[in-house]
């Protein structure tokens, strides 16, 4: 602060990216002055990751129950309280807001409340103080996009954030976007009794993924009776006293009561002082190096304010980066080809690596194997369906691998030590997966890979 001198780093919010390089600062011995407009924990505790993830078990328990003569007991679904699920819901946010509150004052990091503005490239001012700083890190986030001509009355044709917010089950919904975000609301509300529509302008659901994982994520949604408009774009949508009419470009409609619109999220950069600074951007995206440096040599950015992924693991890893940097360590930059994705709908999605049409970009030849769960003993008894595809280039290392069904989000941080560290099929048909566990189906797609499949045709 100007009164005792600069402290050793400013950080513009206090989101996943923020406070991750907030408190890896503070534990490395740097003065940290952290500036967040709203909430600690940002996007993802609040708005994002971890509600969502809270309405996705809500819905399984829903899902369960309703399946449950399928295991012999009987009982039955009496209604979803909303407000009893919204109560659920917050007690998990509370809870981590709580312990992350108390985890950035015991480690003596100055919190303002307030919206920080860059004035120089080592200053910034929040009400009416100037922090002087010797590094500035720009870690702002991202904020729900529309399209052009689709205007977010936030009653009817609602964001991500309202979506959490709803205090009802709506009869029907049209969800506009088929990533990640807009096929988990499609998945809870389904599971909650709703009509659902996903209108993808791109020919497949979670385009992202590998086509395969696609494909049978697009299977399931239709058997869960989740009705799929993919490869028609939007022409527009009218709100009525029902609710919305969306008209799609080969000229058909469909009628909701409510319209989601997920196409993407674009970054929170304007007002921020950028441009009076210097600092380049690309449609306000802030361009940053590996080293996540700007082109002002004392300014960061990192996270969904950045051009690439934008996942909250990443986040984290990028303020471990950025505050290493800045203490004079010499970390290793983050591995952006190795990034773990996950889509926590029912059924999950998940991948790290090359999709196999990417792979044959870069490797020219490549081998495959695909281990279906319906051989999986664990898979059977939770009645999970789907696949582990591994990718490896021709007599080379696993490039990528691709998972549906239900819970394997968590099988994909070891399918990420596999591609990091570059292993070769026959390494990792190797490694004993335990059994009966989901994992073993990463076990057998390798041994399959390898050119010894067990529980294979
Ligand atoms: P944010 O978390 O957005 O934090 C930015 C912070 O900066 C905010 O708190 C904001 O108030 C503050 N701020 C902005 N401008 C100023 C200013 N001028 N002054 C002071 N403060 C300011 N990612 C996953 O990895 N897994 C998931 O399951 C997942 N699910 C998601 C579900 C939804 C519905 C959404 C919307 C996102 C999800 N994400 C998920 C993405 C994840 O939330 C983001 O990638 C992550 O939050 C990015 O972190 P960040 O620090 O860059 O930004």
């Amino acid at each position: 602060d100007t009164a005792a001198g600069p402290v050793d780093l400013v950080v513009l919010g206090g989101g996943s990216g923020g406070y991750a390089a907030a408190l890896r600062a503070a534990e490395l011995g740097l003065r940290v002055v952290l500036i967040e407009k709203d909430k600690l924990g940002g996007t993802c505790l609040h708005r994002g990751c971890i509600p969502t993830k809270a309405l996705l078990h809500a819905a399984e328990v829903v899902d369960t129950v309703a399946a449950s003569e399928t295991f012999g007991i009987r009982a039955t679904l009496d209604g979803i309280d909303m407000a009893g699920v919204g109560a659920y819901r917050d007690s998990v946010v509370d809870g981590l807001y709580k312990g992350l509150s108390g985890l950035v004052r015991a480690r003596g990091i100055e919190v303002v409340t307030g919206t920080g503005r860059l004035v120089s490239p080592t200053a910034v001012t929040v009400g009416d103080r100037v922090v002087e700083a010797r590094h500035v890190l720009l870690a702002t986030g991202s904020a729900a996009r529309t399209l052009p001509g689709l205007d977010l009355d936030h009653r009817t044709v609602i964001d991500s954030g309202d979506a959490l917010a709803l205090e009802h089950v709506p009869g029907s919904v049209v969800v506009l976007g088929g990533g990640a975000i807009g096929c988990e609301f499609a998945s809870v509300w389904r599971s909650f009794g709703a009509e659902v529509t996903i209108v993808e302008a791109l020919g497949h659901l979670v385009p992202a993924e590998d086509e395969a994982s696609s494909k049978l994520l697009e299977r399931a949604f239709r058997a869960r009776g989740i009705a799929l408009r993919l490869g028609v774009p939007l022409a527009g949508a009218k709100t009525t006293d029902q609710g919305v009419t969306v008209v799609l470009e080969d000229g058909s409609t469909v009628d909701a009561e409510l319209l989601l619109v997920a196409v993407g999220r674009g970054p929170v950069s304007a007002g921020l002082g950028l441009d009076e600074v210097g600092v380049s951007t690309d449609r306000g995206h802030v361009l940053v190096d590996t080293h996540l440096r700007t082109n002002i040599p004392t300014v960061s950015a990192l996270g969904d304010v950045r051009p690439g992924p934008q996942l909250a693991h990443v986040a984290f890893a990028e303020g471990i980066l950025a505050a290493e940097l800045l203490a004079g360590l010499d970390p290793v930059p983050v591995d952006y080809d190795n990034v773990p994705r996950v889509t926590y709908s029912h059924p999950e999605v998940a991948s790290v690596g090359l999709t196999a049409a990417a792979a044959r970009e870069r490797h020219g030849e490549i081998n495959t194997a695909t281990y279906h769960l319906a051989g999986n003993g664990k898979a059977r008894i939770l009645r999970s369906a789907g696949a582990v595809t591994v990718v490896s280039a021709a007599d080379g290392p696993v490039v990528g691998v691709h998972m549906v069904g239900d819970r394997v989000g968590e099988l994909i941080a070891e399918a990420q030590l596999i591609t990091n560290w570059e292993a070769y099929p026959a390494d990792v048909a190797q490694l004993l997966h335990p059994h009966p566990t989901l994992s073993e189906a990463l076990g057998e797609a390798h041994l399959a890979l390898a050119g010894k499949p067990l529980h294979v045709h």
